[in-house]
């Protein structure tokens, strides 16, 4: 199936039995990112928790035994 990134507008095929596709297929909606995208973003994530900008959500259990 050919699906398109949501970020660089790049049309890639994947196989049609990978998780992925079985994904968006269950959901449309479902948006697809590339593999060069993903691991951008993946980066820039990272360095916003280097960084100490990043807020992690804690767990509510966590927040009550505090
Ligand atoms: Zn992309």
């Amino acid at each position: 199936m050919r699906v398109k990134c949501v970020i660089c507008d790049e049309i890639e095929s994947i196989e049609n039995d990978t998780l992925v596709a079985k994904r968006l297929r269950n959901r449309p909606i479902h948006t697809y990112m590339c593999d060069s995208c993903h691991e951008r973003i993946a980066k820039k994530t990272q360095k916003r928790i280097a960084t100490g900008n990043f807020k992690l959500y804690r767990s509510r259990t966590e927040e009550d035994e505090w």
